[in-house]
């Protein structure tokens, strides 16, 4: 099978990647690198001859935007005999603080990149699609866990756009049921990195999330951590986030091809979380407790637009996809800081 996998420079693409290669899949990656390095192909391909495996991995330097690159791929593919079978989509920009900043570049890029795809994908007649939405589209509420009919409430661009997508996705399947095939993964908290160490997360310039920046302050790069807040209306007054190994992430991934290969036509909305809120404080200690780091912190007034608690209900993946999250806090701290000593200033 053959997988078109846009964004997959990046910190979640990547990790698929080496997923769907593992397991014999054909990936073609297409990422304009502007929000990662091209040294992830060198450790892709680093990765596929260590493990002597024959899978076919080509990448292409393109913006999801040009349509004439699109095109070109999937009639590329065709003229080789092996058509692209499904797309995973994650190309897109996902800083909440730079959409408020510059709201149409994210419309432009997320959702007019989509559409791109989409036409190009119709056109060459590949329905089957694997999308990278977001828990951002619930918006601000603790009401907790969320499954998948949580009230659609987002609070910034970034996040609309996300819903303007899933929109295109309704219109797209009710115009006609009988051919799209389409799993929109709604993500929570994606941390860690492969075990190899060759792949992680290297966000650029000073890390927004929390996990990122405490294993940077772990290697030295950052001095302290700042906790935003320790007055909220949790077991320790820390804020609440539900944490998911990136490799068990990028299984829900090929689950999703699974099952979109053994239905004929559907359109789902999917929570891909741990399912289990851990606090600030707790990621702290079991940080410190796995790595024997002493992370120094100390505790600011609450981040804008932060609620107390995020987690999810993930019931509807376990049942429709067969998927479960199987890796512990302990084995995300061991595996990002792992990533983080063999890359101390990422990829360079
Ligand atoms: P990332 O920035 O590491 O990866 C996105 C990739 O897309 C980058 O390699 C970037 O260079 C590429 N890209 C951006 N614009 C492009 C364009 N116009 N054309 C081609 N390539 C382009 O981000 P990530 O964390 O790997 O996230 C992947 C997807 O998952 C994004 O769509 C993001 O919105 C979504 N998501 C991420 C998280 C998270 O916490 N990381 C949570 C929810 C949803
Ligand atoms: N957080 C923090 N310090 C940081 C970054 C994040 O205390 O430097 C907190 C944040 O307030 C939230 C949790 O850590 O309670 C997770 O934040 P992150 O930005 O990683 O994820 P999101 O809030 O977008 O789900």
């Amino acid at each position: 099978m053959r997988v078109l996998l846009t964004g997959g420079a990046g910190f979640i693409g990547s990790h698929i990647a080496l997923l769907l290669l593992e397991r014999g899949f054909d990936v073609i990656i297409l990422d304009s690198f502007v929000n990662s390095s091209s040294i992830v192909i060198n450790r892709i391909k680093t990765f596929l001859q260590n493990k002597d495996l024959k899978s076919k991995f080509e990448y292409i330097k393109g913006d999801i935007r040009d349509k004439n690159i699109l095109d070109n791929i999937f009639i590329k593919s065709i003229k080789e005999c092996k058509p692209i079978d499904t797309v995973i989509h994650l190309a897109g920009l996902k800083s909440v603080s730079d959409s408020l900043t510059n709201p149409l570049h994210y419309w432009d890029v997320n959702v007019r990149g989509t559409l791109n795809l989409l036409l190009s994908m119709k056109e060459y007649e590949c329905y089957s699609l694997v999308f990278s939405s977001s828990a951002t589209i619930y918006g601000l509420s603790d009401s907790v866990p969320m499954s998948e009919d949580h009230k659609i409430l987002p609070i910034n661009p970034y996040g609309q756009t996300k819903v303007a997508i899933e929109n295109m996705f309704y219109d797209l399947f009710n115009s006609n049921i009988k051919l799209w095939k389409i799993c929109s993964l709604r993500y929570f908290n994606p941390v860690g990195a492969h075990s190899s160490g060759l792949i992680g997360e290297d966000p650029v310039g000073i890390p927004n999330n929390l996990f990122p920046f405490l294993t940077q302050v772990a290697i030295g790069r950052q001095k302290i951590l700042k906790v935003f807040g320790d007055d909220w209306d949790t077991k320790d007054g820390s804020g609440v986030r539900d944490y998911i190994h990136i490799i068990d992430l990028a299984d829900g991934h090929l689950a999703s091809i699974d099952y979109l290969n053994s239905n004929d036509s559907c359109l789902e909305f999917i929570n891909l979380g741990s399912g289990h809120g851990y606090s600030v404080f707790q990621i702290i200690r079991q940080f410190e407790l796995t790595t024997g780091r002493k992370i120094p912190f100390s505790i600011q007034g609450r981040r804008d637009g932060d609620v107390a608690k995020c987690y999810a209900d993930i019931s509807k993946a376990k049942k429709l996809l067969g998927w479960t999250p199987k890796r512990s806090l302990e084995q995300i701290c061991l595996d990002g800081w792992n990533w983080q000593i063999k890359n101390p200033n990422g990829y360079c």
